[in-house]
């Protein structure tokens, strides 16, 4: 039996604990465990990691703390549009949605591209045609209205700038849920799901949908899901990237996610971090900015944890 594992993540950036109160900090992190051990719990049964990946990410997307889902932030329309996508590492199988409306859980979309289409990437109105045979559960603006986020979006509403959650700073680009895991038969996936950046226009997606960018597994490799400035992300490749080294030049996950994320991304001028874990169930977590919202468990130890 493979030593199975997962680890999530709910975003990386400024999160600094002189301003967050200990009863948001007590949320957090119990929205953190309750989401890794619902995936936990899949690959104990003997679930499969895709299983396991998309119910972590689904628990996140229903938790409105996080920039996925039900806590989405807002576009420059005051509107939100959602990015997710998900990848078997068994097969190389991947599903991604870019920019729907209306969907309670994206990634559960994103699955379904993976298991039901030929293509890869399906995006707005034509996602939602695809996706209506399957019954997904859809939501009215209501459903993801969320103060917090409004009054983020009030800041920025009506100029250029634009900004990702857990960050105070204009033009940064953090936030986003996502997972990955190891099962117990030595299959690893990956999920990714975000609302993007608060009063993003002109219909942008960042890296989260994107196979390689945001999102990759690979059995050969590691699985890894990233957060952080999806611009940066993109060029770097970075989840791509990580794999490729540990396929290329026979790198560790621990050193191929420091590199990546440590100096590559960095050198790039980017802001975010990863989860990843590899085929022997090793798992890194960097990132280069203040703090992660992250979260892990194998059979030897778990722990949820926010910064440095
Ligand atoms: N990477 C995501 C994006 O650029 C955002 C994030 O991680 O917060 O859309």
């Amino acid at each position: 039996m493979y030593n199975y594992g997962i680890a999530i993540h709910g975003g990386a950036g400024t999160i600094s604990k002189s301003l967050m109160s200990e009863e948001k900090e007590i949320a957090y992190k119990s929205a953190l465990q309750e989401a890794r051990d619902i995936g936990y719990e899949m690959l104990e049964k003997g679930g499969s990691a895709i299983e396991a990946v998309t119910l972590a990410v689904s628990s996140l997307e229903d938790c409105p703390l996080f920039n996925a889902g039900k806590g989405a932030v807002f576009n420059a329309e005051g509107e939100h549009e959602l990015d997710a996508s998900i990848m078997n590492g068994k097969n190389l199988e991947a599903g991604a949605v870019a920019a729907v409306q209306g969907v309670r859980n994206p990634i559960q979309l994103a699955q379904l591209v993976l298991n039901h289409s030929d293509h890869i990437l399906l995006m707005g109105e034509g996602a939602l045609k695809f996706a209506s045979p399957f019954k997904i559960a859809m939501e009215d603006a209501d459903y993801f209205h969320n103060e917090h986020r409004f009054n983020q979006w009030q800041k920025m509403k009506g100029s250029d700038d634009f900004q990702l959650d857990h960050s105070d700073k204009p033009k940064q680009y953090l936030g986003t849920v996502g997972a990955v895991a190891l099962d117990v038969h030595g299959d690893l996936a990956a999920a990714t799901s975000t609302g993007g950046m608060t009063n993003k226009k002109f219909g942008r997606i960042g890296d989260s949908p994107i196979i390689g960018a945001g999102t990759y597994a690979n059995n050969n490799t590691c699985a890894i899901s990233c957060t952080g400035s999806g611009e940066f992300l993109m060029k770097g490749v970075t989840a791509y990237d990580i794999s490729c080294m540990m396929e290329y030049a026979g790198m560790s996950l621990i050193d191929a996610s420091n590199q990546s994320i440590n100096k590559r991304l960095l050198d790039l001028g980017g802001d975010g971090g990863i989860v990843g874990i590899d085929r022997a169930g090793n798992i890194a977590m960097p990132f280069n900015c203040e703090g992660m919202y992250r979260a892990s468990r194998n059979q030897q130890e778990a722990c949820v944890l926010i910064y440095k």
